[in-house]
């Protein structure tokens, strides 16, 4: 060798660089090459650095960025030149003396193709090992327990390594250096089956006895990476709807688990992008269009012409999969809204009177995580609920400031951390009404600051008072901030988007409370994190009842057309329902709130068209009236209508009300209505845009708040507001629904620090 051209490089790399394979991968080209050096974990990432002959160096670094581990994502790559030094060998170093190391839990990630090739390979130890991982794939985030992230800290620290999986786990060309869950039949967690009671089923291989459990229209309760599921076989419409009888879960939509992603375009229509979401190491739930072939249950997603569908992603589920029926409904095991079940011993006392058996493991789950729910809209994936597989990878900001902690809302909740430029979402916590998910959310609260080793400046909460999270906020004695609900969502959707606005911001949803007391949910706000004007609201309307209304709207329908008409018409959805004695209390304004809600409008128009009178879950009347338009709005509208007062415009929703009744009246049917609806919908907003550009200058156009989930509104909209030359910002990587809330109180926090705060005007 000339040693006359040897050289020796620094390469600090950030980004997700840690705990995916990063340093076995730098160590196996360095090695290749035949260079000297090292390599460290630092605060932020890893240092590199080379020496050898300056045009192998070259191919490394070429090497490095373009061949990267699946899982790591180099945010920023800086090379230098050093001076040579005396060195044998390349070297994985320890991490940095008394430096602050900061370790990016990574998230849980799908079984990878290698561990997929062994466990199918009758010749490898592994053949049909159930807990199979690698550097690449398999539980990380629910597994961890405290810091440092070294398997005696997660829930793999009750089982010891076999020689040959610790010789694994020490040799860097290893694919399981430092995999910490390691494991193997010898020494790893076991699959176990037990019935209704808790006995152990005496079967050959626990998978296989599930499997033919299934087969038969069993119910299992099965243990996977986040928490348990119920399956049954999808197929079978009867026990399909034994499940939804035991489970006390009338019509809300099940997702399946289909076998693999051959034959998913046989349910339902998959795009590209569809498909490769799939089969992301991340594995969410895609909402894709069901295709209705009769095929599958009708109980498996009744009213929806979209069906919820994963992969099997864990090595437990490729088994399962490969035996039982192809296509298995697979459901989060808990009780209305509560938390996903994640204890063996509660799973047999709560599960047992739904489940037939229980396919369980000895490896406990020590963090709660449901599975991910992503949708394509407008040619792009969005989350609607951002859980295992993404948690707790961080949404880059574009700028770094204080650590600032937010509570989130009251519904779907999650929290966030901000740190540096990391936005640290916590898992999906769910709905805040009961014991369980408090204690959840006090745990992912813990747990987010324990893990990322930061102490919020601030604390932002929702300004409703009455919420759980704001109480929790206020009491652990930090500076707080209460910040409007749909402020945070503009806030939330410019922080993803990487923006500092001004923006227009449409922000349709269903509930948050407002700085004047009352409960607004339709808001057109100008402005950007640090403040916003509120342009245009809908026309307030009575909220019969308060809650009542938003299960039964029914209610909530008398109170729109009480309001929308001096001479209270008679509509067939009013038949057999006790109409007199609730007019009466929304005319003497007992219990009666006022709403602005966006979502509430879509509850009264699919109650009085005579769609849904009722709901079992969030959202049904909403998403029955945009199913029943099949996919298009059509042309013809109902009456908008706006008016200005002193510079605040009201988007008003009577005329649309006496509108939508006259065309129940002459007999139209539910598509028609549906699709007038909408279609009303997407002008009004156009049209309210329009004036708030004028105003402001603005051309760029910001969308969230749940509302949005719904894909015909929203896919129209976007094109529509394109078209006509704006700007249009969106979600995608945090859900428009409250989960993406945390988000925006968080950014909003750092303003309020930093002197900017405005708040709502
Ligand atoms: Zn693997
Ligand atoms: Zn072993
Ligand atoms: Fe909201």
């Amino acid at each position: 060798m000339e040693t006359g051209t040897e050289a020796r490089r620094r390469f600090k790399v950030n980004g997700i660089v840690q705990g995916v394979g990063f340093r076995p991968f730098v160590y196996r080209i360095a090695v290749a090459r035949g260079l000297k050096g090292f390599i460290r974990n630092t605060a932020s990432g890893v240092l590199i650095e080379v020496q050898g002959e300056a045009g192998v160096i070259e191919g490394f670094s070429r090497k490095l960025q373009s061949e990267c581990p699946p899982l790591s994502k180099i945010e920023t790559f800086e090379e230098t030149a050093v001076p040579c030094v005396r060195e044998e060998g390349f070297t994985i170093g320890a991490s940095g003396e008394g430096e602050e190391v900061e370790t990016l839990i990574p998230p849980d990630i799908a079984l990878c193709g290698d561990c997929r090739t062994e466990l199918q390979d009758p010749l490898n130890r592994r053949f049909r090992y159930p807990f199979i991982n690698c550097t690449n794939c398999g539980p990380r985030y629910t597994i961890v327990g405290r810091l440092p992230y070294d398997r005696p800290f997660t829930s793999m620290h009750g089982f010891t390594m076999c020689p040959e999986c610790e010789r694994e786990y020490h040799d860097p060309l290893d694919r399981r250096f430092h995999a910490q869950p390691n494991a193997c039949p010898v020494c790893g967690p076991a699959a176990l089956l037990l019935d209704a009671a808790g006995e152990k089923i005496e079967f050959p291989d626990a998978v296989a006895g599930a499997a033919a459990m299934l087969r038969e229209g069993k119910i299992v309760a099965l243990k996977g990476v986040g928490g348990f599921h119920l399956a049954v076989d999808a197929s079978n419409d009867e026990a399909v709807r034994r499940l939804r009888e035991r489970k006390g879960r009338e019509a809300k939509p099940f997702a399946v688990m289909v076998r693999d992603i051959g034959i998913v375009s046989r349910y339902c229509d998959c795009t590209p992008a569809e498909a490769a979401a799939l089969a992301s190491p991340e594995a969410p739930i895609v909402l894709l269009r069901n295709r209705g072939t009769g095929e599958l249950a009708p109980s498996v997603a009744p009213g929806n012409d979209r069906l919820g569908v994963m992969l099997p992603y864990s090595p437990l589920h490729l088994l399962l999969c490969a035996d039982a029926p192809e296509v298995l409904v697979m459901t989060s095991a808990n009780f209305s809204e509560e938390p996903i079940v994640t204890d063996n011993v509660e799973a047999l006392s709560r599960l047992g009177c739904v489940a037939d058996c229980f396919l369980m493991h000895n490896r406990p789950i020590w963090l709660k995580c449901d599975d991910s729910v992503t949708i394509e809209l407008s040619g792009k994936l969005r989350q609607l609920r951002r859980s295992r597989g993404y948690v707790p990878a961080p949404v880059f900001l574009r700028e770094g400031g204080p650590v600032v902690l937010a509570t989130g809302g009251e519904l779907k909740n999650t929290l966030a951390l901000l740190k540096g430029t990391h936005a640290l979402l916590s898992q999906h916590i769910g709905d805040m009404k009961n014991y369980e998910a408090w204690r959840h959310f006090e745990q992912a609260a813990e747990h987010l600051q324990h893990l990322f080793q930061a102490k919020p400046e601030l604390i932002v909460h929702d300004l409703h008072p009455g919420y759980m999270t704001t109480e929790w906020a206020l009491k652990q004695g930090l500076p707080v901030l209460g910040v409007q609900h749909h402020h945070a969502h503009l806030a939330s959707c410019l922080a993803e988007n990487r923006e500092d606005g001004p923006v227009i911001g449409l922000m349709l949803d269903g509930t948050g409370y407002g700085t004047d007391g009352t409960i607004w949910g339709g808001e057109v706000l100008a402005g950007d994190i640090a403040g916003a004007e509120r342009f245009a609201s809908f026309e307030a309307m009575p909220l019969p009842g308060g809650d009542i209304a938003v299960t039964q709207p029914w209610r909530l329908a008398l109170g729109y057309l009480h309001r929308s008409f001096s001479d209270m018409p008679e509509l067939p959805f009013m038949q057999g329902k006790p109409v007199g004695p609730v007019l009466e209390l929304i005319g003497k304004g007992n219990n009666v709130h006022e709403t602005s809600s966006c979502g509430r409008l879509f509850d009264a128009v699919s109650a009085l068209s005579g769609l849904r009178d009722e709901i079992s879950y969030e959202g049904q009347a909403a998403i029955e009236l945009m199913h029943a338009a099949k996919g298009e709005t059509g042309t013809g509208a109902f009456t908008h209508e706006l008016r200005e007062e002193g510079g605040r415009w009201t988007m008003l929703v009577s005329p649309i009300i006496r509108d939508a009744v006259r065309a129940v009246r002459q007999g139209s049917s539910l598509q028609e209505i549906s699709r007038m609806f909408h279609r009303t919908m997407v002008n009004l907003l156009l049209d309210i845009t329009g004036k708030a550009s004028k105003a402001s200058g603005i051309r760029t156009v910001a969308l969230s708040g749940g509302v949005f989930q719904n894909a015909l509104l929203f896919e129209t909209l976007v094109r529509e507001l394109e078209t006509a030359g704006y700007r249009v910002l969106a979600h995608s990587l945090v859900p428009s629904n409250d989960g993406g809330l945390s988000l925006g109180q968080a950014v909003i926090g750092r303003s309020f620090l930093a002197g900017n705060y405005r708040g709502i005007r």
